[in-house]
């Protein structure tokens, strides 16, 4: 072994510990940043609504609460920072004062869906009875009792209604529209009409219902969603970020404002 050869030997050790001592040091740091990713990703679980409207907004309606797994809707609503539009029954508002103020506390505005959840057309109950007879009385105590329960529980007179099975003609109108109240419909109207259908009742995933509404996310729509009952909503909740992810992208926003070209055409129904 020469002279330079037996000097090299302990420096190329001295390197290779070195060299070593560096990867402990730099997994160490690498076990930092990935911590630091991690905790990240937690802060960043909820991905809300990001505060820049230049590609439009959106309104988020939900019908059919409160029930069940409201509390947590309005808990997830409030963590991506949206404020929707809920059509309730008055059946579901006895007793719901509570949740009727913390919606309303929440910024969110809340609409009518009838007393009874009757369809305003035929009279026809969720029981499968009819009401009869059946007449612009009848509408209006339906429209009415769910309005008054709502303003019982402290929140302001609803400007909007949904009818139950998107029942409406021209004299269930008249009737909405005497009591102040402003048609938002989402039933039988084609995709241009700027309504969308998340189809969330019909039994699909989170998955799926994000993709419905999704692939129809344009300035101006209108997003129906249901707050019934079981694993329908929670996968209503759950679809939600993806849609507020791709909104996100198309800067879009939340709003309860119905643009009223939105919902214009509907009074073209029944002619
Ligand atoms: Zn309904």
């Amino acid at each position: 072994m020469s002279r330079w050869r037996a000097a090299l030997v302990p420096l190329a050790v001295v390197l290779a510990l070195a060299f070593a001592g560096s990867r402990v040091v730099d997994d160490v740091s690498e076990a930092a940043s990935s911590a630091d990713q991690v905790q990240a990703g937690v802060q960043q679980a909820v991905r809300p609504v990001a505060n820049d409207c230049s590609g439009g907004s959106v309104v988020f309606t939900f019908d059919d609460g409160p029930r069940q797994h409201t509390g947590e809707l309005l808990d997830r609503l409030r963590d991506l920072r949206i404020r929707a539009v809920f059509f309730w029954s008055g059946h579901n508002l006895e007793g719901r004062g509570d949740v009727v103020r913390r919606a309303a506390a929440d910024g969110h505005v809340l609409g009518n869906h009838t007393q009874s959840h009757a369809n305003l057309t035929s009279g026809v109950l969720p029981s499968g009875a009819t009401v009869a007879p059946w007449g612009a009385e009848q509408i209006r105590a339906e429209l009415q009792g769910a309005s008054d329960l709502l303003e019982r529980h402290g929140a302001p007179a609803p400007q909007y209604y949904r009818p139950p099975y998107g029942a409406v003609n021209r004299q269930v109108d008249d009737v909405a529209l005497s009591l102040g109240m402003r048609l938002v419909m989402s039933y039988g109207h084609e995709a241009s009409d700027g309504l969308v259908d998340s189809h969330d009742t019909e039994g699909i995933s989170a998955g799926e219902v994000s993709a419905n509404v999704i692939g129809q996310l344009r300035d101006g729509v209108i997003i129906t969603m249901h707050d019934g009952l079981g694993q329908a909503t929670l996968n209503s909740i759950e679809a939600l970020q993806p849609i507020v992810d791709e909104m996100n992208q198309r800067r879009l926003c939340a709003t309860t404002e119905v643009r009223p070209d939105a919902s214009g055409r509907v009074l073209q129904f029944g002619e």
